[in-house]
């Protein structure tokens, strides 16, 4: 079988340094099939795929040759001759990045996007986008030098909205400078090779999908509450975007118009009651205000508070900490509740930094959620945390990069 030779199709490309392209339809079937569900016999995969064996054939010998599948260990034996198990092969690497409001992380994966390095480091978004590149790019070099390999693509997560076709931000709030900065291209030009740019949640939402807590769920709902709130949506197994790629912006609903000011420039937005910065905000007032022991020791000890003391007073059983998360979670479990009514998604999963906050938090929203919001969309729906808590970010990352570099491309 290994001497048949591949069916005419477009002009087959030479095989050199740079990124193989995928050419035919059945090739990034078999290479999305066994980036979701590990390496398999021929005979599994023409079953899957419904392919006739001397069509696989050549398209699985044409994936060797472009350096992107390979041989493994033996397959089960099903009776008769025993086969081997093809997989992708073990020298492709993706790079993932994801920039959040105060972070960088780089993260460098197998083709199966596992982490295989991960390094972050404190950066501020606010820097602008030539130097937070800049510290990417920098980290990626690091990072690739670490596990070296045949680099496929790579995706990067931005904490705000993002046009995905053009592959830049669009109007960011939290990101001056950044509207419109051509992410994708610069980067794209940097690394050589093909490069996605999503929203850090909607990347979130795709990592906990692939290899976390909502494996193999098609629809489902992921909550990030950050220094901002956001909801990356998957419906049918694709990312809902909207049509300017704001879809999932949650922070900016308005619980009241005499609300608290929020970044934004209106008030009263959820995210200006239980976005990071507002915990930090509150905090402050119950430490100075003597409601908080805990919280006033901490900010003595450091001089500032952080949505990270908030967790740790909550976890000392501090009672006003305590309520300022039942508040905030019972705020976020009413926009969740609203959302749960209108997309009925099968489960809701909630991360990002404050999500720290744990099981008190998920306590407070899921009752909200229970009691607000109809029976039928409630009846099987888990609300949990994100179980690759800051991986999520950078796994989603990686794998929408090999959905764009195991897509044909003309
Ligand atoms: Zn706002």
């Amino acid at each position: 079988m290994d001497g048949f030779s591949p069916p005419m199709e477009a002009p087959r490309q030479p095989i050199g340094d740079k990124p193989p392209r995928v050419e035919t339809h059945d090739q990034s079937r078999l290479l999305t099939l066994m980036r979701d569900e590990g390496p398999m016999s021929r005979v599994e995969l023409g079953e899957r795929l419904g392919l006739p064996r001397a069509r696989l054939a050549a398209e699985v010998n044409r994936l060797a040759e472009l350096g992107l599948v390979e041989s493994g260990g033996p397959a089960a034996s099903r009776g008769g001759r025993r086969s081997t198990l093809v997989g992708l092969s073990s020298s492709l690497r993706l790079l993932a990045v994801d920039i959040g409001a105060t972070s960088v992380g780089v993260a460098v994966t197998d083709p199966y996007c596992e982490v295989l390095e991960h390094l972050v480091e404190e950066c501020e978004v606010r820097s602008g986008p030539v130097a937070v590149l800049d510290r990417a790019v920098a980290l990626s070099t690091l990072a690739l030098a670490k596990v070296p390999g045949r680099l496929l693509a790579a995706g990067i997560g931005l904490p705000g909205p993002v046009s995905f076709r053009e592959g830049m931000p669009v109007a960011p709030p939290i990101m001056p400078g950044w509207d419109r900065f051509p992410v994708r291209d610069r980067l794209a030009s940097q690394w050589g090779c093909p490069v996605t740019v999503d929203n850090d949640v909607n990347a979130m939402a795709l990592g906990e999908r692939h290899a976390g807590v909502a494996r193999s769920l098609d629809d489902l709902i992921f909550v990030k509450v950050g220094t901002g709130i956001g909801c990356g949506i998957l419906l049918g197994g694709r990312v809902y975007r909207g049509v300017a790629g704001t879809a999932g912006d949650i922070g900016h609903i308005r619980l009241d118009d005499f609300g608290p000011a929020c970044a934004c420039g209106e008030s009263g937005c959820l995210e200006a009651y239980f976005g990071g910065a507002a915990l930090a905000r509150d905090a402050l007032t119950l430490a100075r205000s003597g409601r908080s022991e805990f919280l006033a020791e901490s900010l003595s000890r450091h001089g500032e508070l952080s949505a990270r003391d908030v967790a740790l007073a909550t976890g000392a059983g501090d009672f006003a900490a305590v309520n300022l998360v039942r508040e905030g979670g019972r705020r976020l479990g009413q926009v969740v509740a609203s959302l749960v009514s209108f997309i009925n998604p099968g489960m809701v999963v909630i991360g990002g930094g404050v999500a720290r906050l744990g099981h008190q938090l998920l306590a407070e929203v899921r009752s909200s959620v229970y009691r607000r919001s109809m029976p039928l969309a409630t009846g099987n729906l888990p609300i949990v945390l994100s179980e690759l808590g800051d991986l999520a970010g950078v796994i989603g990352a990686a794998w929408t990069a090999s959905e764009r570099a195991f897509a044909v491309t003309t």
